[in-house]
C-alpha cells in the first residue's frame, strides 16, 4: 500500500476479483486459488506448508504436493457418494490431514467446517446436529473419547475418517482409515465448478456473548482473503507467514490457510500450544517474515520481559499483526521495545469472514486503536436507542454520530466478498444483524478526527454508569498498566444509583500480594487515570479471568456468576467441557 488515502481511492473489489485465476471452465473455487494454481506454474516447488510437529518433526508439502494431496481428497469424497453442499467436518489438532481436508472438501464442491479439537462431546454434537454433516475427519483418540458416544444420535453423519495408525482404526467399528483410502484414491482431480455463492465455509462465531453461531461464507470470499492478505498482512511469495490461530475458528482457515496459500507464501503451522521459548524459537529458527497473532499470546510474551526476545536472532521478523480482542496500547508499545516494530492491531469476525479495520504498514500506529477500514469497506458509527437497538431516522436510514470521540455501533455497508451469508438455521437473526442498509457488528467504538477506530466494548458487555458509557476495554487497559496486574476482567453491576457500577477481576502477576493494601493501590490507580466516573469501584482478585478457546474474555460468564444466574452456554469455555 503506497499511502492510506491513495490505496482507498484506487481500490474495487471488482480488480480484486480480477487478480484471481478463475476456474478454467469457468467459476470459482478456494482451493483453485489457493492451491491449483500455484501448482501449475513457477511456484510448484514452493513449500505451501511447514509443519512443526510436537515432538519437533518437520513436514514440508510443496504446492505441487499440496495440490495432488487435495486432488485425492476430493477424490475420496467422491468415491464416498458426498453431494455437493454437504458438510464435512474436522475435529483435529493442526496436522496435514486436516489442512488437506479442507481444501479437498472444497475441491469436491462441498462444504468444510473445522472444529476445535479441544471441545467436548456435547459442542460437538451440537455443531455437527446444526451443520447437518455427512463426513468427520477427526483422529481415533478423539474419536473414542468424545464423539463414539454420539453416533446413534448422529443418523446422518454416513462416514467417519479416522487418521492414525491401521491396527489401532481397524479396531474401530463403525469408521474408515483416512490414509488407506487416499492410498486408493487418484491424485488428480478436476475441480468442481463452483460458483462465487456457492457455500465453501461453515464457521461457528467463539460464543463470547452466547450460543454460537454458525456462519455461513461462499467461494468468493477468497477475493477478501486473498486482498486482505496484501493489503493488511503485506504478504509476498517470499515470506514465511506464521497466524498462530487454530482452524478451529475463522482466523486460522481465513488466514491460516487461505490467505497466505492465495498469495503462494511459505505458512508455518505449529502442532503444540503456546509455550514462550518454542514461540520465540520458531520466529526464528523458521525465519518468521510476517506474524499473526493475538493480544493474549502477546501479554504472556510481555510478561515474562523483552529480554527473553532479544536472545533470539528475531532479524527476519518484518512485520507483526493481532486480533480478536482489543490490544491494550502498553502491548504496541513493548512491541517496539522487544521487536523494534509496533504490533499492527486489526479488527474483524467470524460474520466479516475476513479483516476489516486494521493499521497498515503505511500508516502511523495509534496505540490502542484497530485502525481504519480496509480499501473497499465503508464502516460508520450507529448511534443505539434506549434499548440498544440501531437508532433509525425518519427515512428508515440508521442515525450515524455526527462528531467525532461520540460511541456508537460499528456498522459496515454490506456487499464484500467475504461477508457471511446467513446463521445457519437462524434466518430471523441474520436479518436482524441488518437495519437501514447496514451491517450491525454488535461491537461498540468511536472514531477519531482522523478516522481511526477505537474499540470501546462489545454491545453486550458495555456498561453504563450514571449516564457514562463506559467500554470495559478502556477500563482493563488501565489497570493492564500497573506493575502488578497480570489479567483484568471489567463489568457493570447493578446499582440503584448509578444504574450500574464498575466491577474489576484482577489476576496479579507472580510475586504480588492480593491483599487490601494493593486493592486500594489499584482502586487510586485506576481512578487518577480514569476519573472517578469511570474507575471500578470494586476489585476482586482472582486466579485468572474466564476466557473462551480463542482467547476471549467471557464477560457474561463473570456478570453470571457475580448475580447468581444461569451461565448459559459455555462449550468454548477454555478449561472447560
Ligand atoms: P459470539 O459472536 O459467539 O459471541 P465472538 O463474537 O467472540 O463470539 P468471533 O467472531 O470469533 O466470535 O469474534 C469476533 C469479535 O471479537 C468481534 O466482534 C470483537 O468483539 C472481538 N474482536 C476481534 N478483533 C478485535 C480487535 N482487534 N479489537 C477488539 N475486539 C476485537
Ligand atoms: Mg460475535
Amino acid at each position: 500500500m503506497p499511502d492510506y488515502d491513495t490505496a482507498r481511492e484506487r481500490f474495487s473489489w471488482q480488480e480484486a476479483r480480477a487478480e484471481l485465476a478463475g476456474l478454467p471452465g469457468g467459476g470459482l473455487n478456494i482451493a483453485h486459488e489457493a492451491v491449483d494454481r500455484h501448482a501449475a506454474g513457477p511456484g510448484a516447488d514452493v513449500v505451501a506448508l511447514r509443519f512443526l510437529g510436537k515432538r519437533g518433526e518437520v513436514r514440508e508439502i510443496t504446492y505441487a504436493e499440496l495440490k495432488r494431496e487435495t486432488d485425492r481428497f476430493a477424490n475420496v469424497l467422491q468415491t464416498l457418494g458426498v453431494e455437493r453442499g454437504e458438510r464435512v467436518f474436522a475435529l483435529s489438532g493442526r496436522v496435514p490431514e486436516l489442512y488437506v481436508a479442507a481444501l479437498g472438501t472444497l475441491k469436491h464442491g462441498s462444504v468444510f467446517s473445522p472444529l476445535f479439537s479441544a471441545f467436548g462431546p456435547e459442542p460437538i454434537e451440537q455443531r455437527l446436529r446444526l451443520g447437518d454433516a455427512r463426513v468427520l475427519v477427526t483422529t481415533p483418540a478423539l474419536y473414542r473419547r468424545k464423539v463414539a458416544q454420539l453416533r446413534e444420535r448422529l443418523p446422518g453423519l454416513a462416514h467417519v475418517l479416522l487418521v492414525g495408525e491401521e491396527a489401532e482404526i481397524a479396531d474401530i467399528p463403525g469408521v474408515e482409515d483416512f490414509r488407506r483410502l487416499m492410498g486408493l484414491a487418484d491424485d488428480s482431480y478436476e475441480i468442481v465448478a463452483t460458483a462465487a455463492e456457492d457455500m465453501a465455509l461453515l464457521h461457528f462465531t467463539s460464543g463470547t456473548t452466547g450460543m454460537p453461531k454458525g456462519a455461513t461464507h461462499v467461494h468468493e470470499a477468497v477475493v477478501a482473503h486473498r486482498a486482505t492478505g496484501r493489503i493488511v498482512l503485506d504478504l509476498h511469495p517470499e515470506d514465511v507467514f506464521w497466524c498462530t490461530a487454530d482452524p478451529g475458528w475463522v482466523t486460522g482457515t481465513s488466514y491460516g490457510i487461505i490467505a497466505p496459500l492465495t498469495l503462494g507464501v511459505t505458512a508455518v503451522v505449529d502442532e503444540a500450544e503456546f509455550d514462550a521459548d518454542r514461540w520465540y524459537g520458531i520466529l526464528q529458527d523458521q525465519g518468521v517474515t510476517v506474524w499473526y497473532t493475538a493480544p493474549t499470546a502477546l501479554r504472556m510474551l510481555m510478561r515474562i520481559g523483552a529480554e527473553v526476545a532479544h536472545e533470539y536472532d528475531l532479524s527476519a521478523l518484518r512485520f507483526i499483526a493481532s486480533v480478536g480482542e482489543p490490544l491494550n496500547p502498553e502491548v504496541v508499545v513493548w512491541g517496539e521495545e522487544a521487536f523494534g516494530m509496533a504490533v499492527h492491531d486489526n479488527w474483524w469476525q467470524t460474520e466479516t469472514g475476513g479483516i476489516m479495520i486494521a493499521n497498515y504498514r503505511a500508516m502511523e500506529v495509534r496505540p490502542g486503536s484497530m485502525g481504519r477500514p480496509l480499501p473497499g469497506i465503508e464502516a460508520a458509527v450507529a448511534r443505539r436507542d434506549a434499548e440498544g437497538g440501531p437508532a433509525l431516522r425518519g427515512d428508515g436510514g440508521l442515525e450515524l454520530t455526527e462528531s467525532p470521540e461520540e460511541p456508537g455501533e460499528l456498522v459496515l455497508r454490506p456487499g464484500w466478498p467475504s461477508m457471511f451469508r446467513g446463521y445457519l438455521g437462524e434466518e430471523e437473526r441474520y436479518r436482524r444483524c441488518f437495519a437501514g442498509g447496514w451491517y450491525l457488528t454488535g461491537d461498540l467504538v468511536r472514531r477519531d478526527a482522523e478516522g481511526y477506530f477505537w474499540f470501546v466494548g462489545r454491545g453486550d458487555d458495555v456498561i453504563k454508569a450514571a449516564g457514562h458509557l463506559i467500554g470495559p476495554f478502556e477500563v482493563e487497559s488501565t489497570l493492564l498498566e500497573h506493575a502488578a496486574v497480570a489479567e483484568a476482567a471489567v463489568i457493570g453491576m447493578p446499582d440503584q444509583v448509578a444504574g450500574e457500577s464498575v466491577k474489576a477481576f484482577v489476576a496479579l502477576k507472580p510475586g504480588h500480594e492480593p491483599d487490601e493494601e494493593l486493592r486500594r493501590e489499584l482502586l487510586g490507580f485506576a481512578r487518577r487515570k480514569l476519573g472517578p466516573a469511570v474507575a471500578p469501584r470494586e476489585i476482586e482478585f482472582v486466579a485468572g479471568v474466564p476466557r473462551n478457546r480463542s482467547g476471549k474474555i467471557m464477560r457474561r460468564l463473570l456478570k453470571a456468576r457475580e448475580l447468581g444466574l444461569p451461565e448459559g452456554d459455555v462449550s468454548t469455555l477454555e478449561g472447560g467441557s
